[in-house]
């Protein structure tokens, strides 16, 4: 990467594919089938006014599932690059996962919500979140029963966009890992990215819908890639 100009802004977007290799599964769009659910069934807010207590205790089985799982080396390395980069970094994460956090990233924004919060829709609060939901727990700020899972539904809008946006038009680099480029927004994010600017790179399992838009792809696991990626970039 050294014959080009320095980079100093990186903007990252991880999605599934980082998680997979932590045993986390996730919506897959190629049969619309989440842990053998139909994702309008669970993950839209027409399923949570139709059955509450189906969509708390899918959410609540997410919340255990990510609370035994533990991050991998791809996300250890995006850790490592955290605490090593001086530009500025932005992890964006389609998952809804802490393994990024728990490997000792620092920078990271989860534009789809976080299975380990809550959103009290009487107050407005959210609150970190390790147990059930489905038994209807009073709000901790304001004592109503009204928290639903801290995450965006299809057909919600993804959280911190504008935020988003700004990163992306003032990186140099805008790196790829383990998402199709299936689901929009952050499908456009590497074409706004180009737009920018920014070199773009993308690493996954496999060439991805949105692999043409990229100036390089590298194919492979995340946990392989990702440590390899970093070392280049912070000169090890
Ligand atoms: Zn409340």
């Amino acid at each position: 990467m050294g014959e080009m100009s320095p980079i100093r802004n990186i903007v990252i977007l991880t999605g599934a594919g980082i998680s997979a290799e932590s045993g986390l599964r996730t919506f897959r769009a190629t049969d619309g089938l989440w842990e053998d659910h139909r994702v309008e069934d669970v993950a839209t807010p027409e399923a949570f006014r139709r059955d509450p207590a189906l969509v708390q205790r899918f959410y609540d089985q997410r919340r255990c599932d990510v609370l035994a799982a533990g991050p991998n080396a791809a996300h250890a390395a995006l850790a490592k690059l955290d605490a090593g980069w001086d530009g500025e970094l932005l992890i964006v994460t389609q998952n809804i996962d802490d393994l990024h956090e728990r490997a000792g990233a620092r920078r990271v924004l989860h534009m789809h919500g976080e299975a380990l919060s809550v959103w009290c829709l009487a107050c407005d609060a959210r609150h970190h979140w390790e147990g059930t939901l489905l038994d209807g727990p009073p709000c901790p700020s304001c004592g109503a029963i009204a928290m639903r899972p801290d995450i965006v539904w299809f057909g919600e809008m993804p959280y911190r966009m504008e935020e988003i946006f700004d990163a992306i038009a003032r990186a140099d680099l805008f790196v790829s890992i383990g998402t199709s480029g299936a689901v929009y927004p952050a499908a456009g994010f590497v074409q706004q990215a180009a737009q920018h600017g920014a070199r773009t790179l993308e690493l996954n399992l496999e060439r991805s819908q949105g692999s043409h838009w990229f100036d390089e792809s590298r194919l492979g696991a995340a946990s392989v890639l990702v440590p390899e990626w970093v070392d280049e970039v912070l000169g090890a």
